[in-house]
């Protein structure tokens, strides 16, 4: 079972590191290596060679490097803050992602 709950998709805040306190959406988790891609935030350059179509010149571009998985928190949806995320069984078996904020609470999405 997946224990870092974060998704592709997901809106996330920064809570560590040196993008403390940006937010921005999830383009790629790598649950091996609990990291995730966040779009436009922790941007490294990255030199590149020539290509013919994408790339013609070469240079350097610049791209997303991965965030530690425990460095951010969801943004929650409905109350628009960062929570940790827990878990509401359905009755036919299912699950759904739920807000832990305690003036909050709501469902996020099925998992
Ligand atoms: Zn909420």
């Amino acid at each position: 079972m997946d224990k870092s709950k974060i998704k592709k998709g997901d809106q996330v805040k920064v809570v560590s590191g040196k993008e403390t306190g940006k937010t921005g959406k999830v383009i790629r988790v790598d649950r091996e290596h609990r990291k995730v891609f966040v779009e436009r935030l922790n941007m490294m350059k990255k030199h590149t060679k020539p290509h013919p179509k994408k790339n013609p010149q070469g240079g350097i571009i610049e791209r997303e490097a991965p965030i530690d998985i425990s460095n951010v928190m969801l943004v929650c949806p409905a109350c628009g803050e960062p929570t940790r995320v827990g878990y509401r069984l359905l009755a036919d078996g299912g699950k759904v992602r739920a807000c832990r904020r305690a003036n909050c609470g709501k469902d996020i999405d099925r998992v």
